[in-house]
């Protein structure tokens, strides 16, 4: 048997609509994210793909259906489905299988408490696929990428670790909703979680792919396969060109959730933080290039940028540039300006709008209450400024927010054990043995 597709194509249509109804009044800020469309045949799709028994019952197929959609806690849309058969949720017998797990849903969607902890946000840089190109002095210095970024290894160690610790992916624009009395000011949002839950925000920084990381052991771009997932191009250790689900943090948090959406508040991944002067995920968008080939590159890095939309990734500019004077903090307004426009002239054709802006270097300066700076960028549509720092909360400006990351890399987990141990896991399980020992210099910044 199989489940009826027309019933429920037009139970979808009825979700969209209630759902869509309920964010009427919302800015283009909570736009951004999953559509529910997507995430109800997707998540349909991979049900299919988990099911051996053939012989299934369509009953039974909507049990798992709508089990799935519990786990990830879209309660309303699991009870949506299994009332699309009424036939089921009304039957009168002994045993009332739709009927006891609409009851669990309820129960489920009766037991959200207000989270008002500490707000987590970590983050990172592309993923080292290969350390032993990574690692090997040969093109980047290894000391910049030890301390920096993060391995393949590692990341796929810390998932369940923080899935243990009580953390659950959350969206960032979650956070906050437009003041119908004031709109020009943002307002901070409920979170209501399951209890013992732990909202998580992630971001990766630079998914630009840059030149002088080629030969270095990280992917080279990400692409759209035929099958609608988004894979990592990754140049294996004999040269070859492969498609993988584990070259970056996108495909390996992709499929870690479809094995665990319970670990995602309702489909929520992570920030990608894009700079544009080499262009966007691993698509050369670039001055020295002619109008035709960025064209080509604009549409086929926003055929992936879209596909990583609708699977819950939500976007932000990190400067054009990534200017030395950002981390100087001699970048003047005209500078500043000028870099914002470019890109949004660049980058923004790729990813649509975003309203989240996550600084270069780190740095906060800019967002400083009543700043210039981030008066500009309030003009041009962000509300929500991410810099680097370790309280674990969020500073409401009026129209905008500012929330403060941590970085989950080399550097934190040899000479960050304590703040990473306080909250996140042990690093010493984590880190990868095949990092060499950790050597600093006297200044530190990069993001
Ligand atoms: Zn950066």
């Amino acid at each position: 048997m199989r489940i009826n597709f027309k019933k429920l194509i037009i139970s979808w249509s009825a979700i969209i609509i209630t759902t869509f109804g309920a964010y009427t009044g919302l800015n283009m800020a909570e736009s951004q994210g999953a559509e529910i469309e997507t995430i109800l045949k997707n998540t349909l799709l991979e049900v299919r793909k988990d099911l051996t028994a053939d012989n299934m019952t369509e009953k039974e197929e909507i049990l798992v259906y709508a089990d799935k959609l519990l786990r990830g806690h879209y309660y309303d849309e699991a009870i949506e489905i299994l009332w699309t058969f009424p036939d089921y949720a009304l039957e009168v017998s002994d045993e009332q299988p739709i009927r006891s797990k609409i009851k669990e849903i309820e129960r489920a969607k009766a037991s959200l408490v207000k989270y008002s902890g500490a707000l987590h946000h970590v983050f990172f840089h592309s993923l080292i696929v290969y350390p032993e190109l990574a690692f090997d002095n040969k093109g980047h210095s290894a000391q910049g990428y030890n301390m920096w970024m993060t391995t393949v290894y590692e990341f796929k160690k810390m998932l369940p670790l923080l899935k243990e610790g009580g953390y659950i992916l959350y969206n960032i624009t979650d956070f906050i909703e437009s003041d119908d009395l004031k709109p020009e000011r943002v307002k901070l949002k409920d979170i209501m979680l399951p209890p013992g839950k732990i909202p998580l925000v992630i971001s990766i920084d630079d998914v630009n792919y840059y030149e002088y990381m080629k030969h270095d052991g990280f992917a080279n771009c990400l692409v759209l396969s035929d099958d609608g997932r988004v894979y990592t191009q990754v140049v294996n250790l004999e040269g070859e060109i492969e498609l993988t689900r584990d070259g970056d943090v996108m495909p390996i948090l992709d499929d870690y959730v479809d094995k665990n959406p319970e670990f995602s508040w309702r489909g929520a991944k992570g920030i990608i933080a894009l700079t544009g002067f080499q262009g966007a995920l691993g698509y050369r968008i670039i001055p020295e290039k002619s109008k035709e080939e960025n064209d080509i590159a604009t549409a086929k890095a926003k055929i992936v940028a879209d596909a990583l939309k609708k699977n819950g990734w939500l976007f932000a500019c990190h400067s054009y540039g990534h200017s030395a004077f950002f981390r100087n903090g001699t970048i003047t307004n005209d500078k500043f300006k000028k870099d914002t426009e470019k890109w949004i002239k660049t980058i923004e054709p790729v990813t649509g709008k975003t309203n989240i802006y996550i600084s270069p270097y780190g740095v906060s300066m800019i967002f400083a209450r009543g700043s210039s700076y981030s008066k500009h960028l309030v003009e041009n549509g962000f509300n929500i400024f991410c810099h680097v720092g370790e309280r674990r909360e969020i500073y409401h400006h009026g129209n905008y927010i500012a929330m403060p990351r941590m970085n989950l890399d080399g550097y934190k987990m040899v000479k960050g054990k304590n703040a990473i141990r306080k909250y996140y896991f042990e690093p010493d399980l984590v880190l990868d043995p095949e990092r060499p020992p950790l050597v600093t210099p006297s200044k530190k910044t990069k993001t």
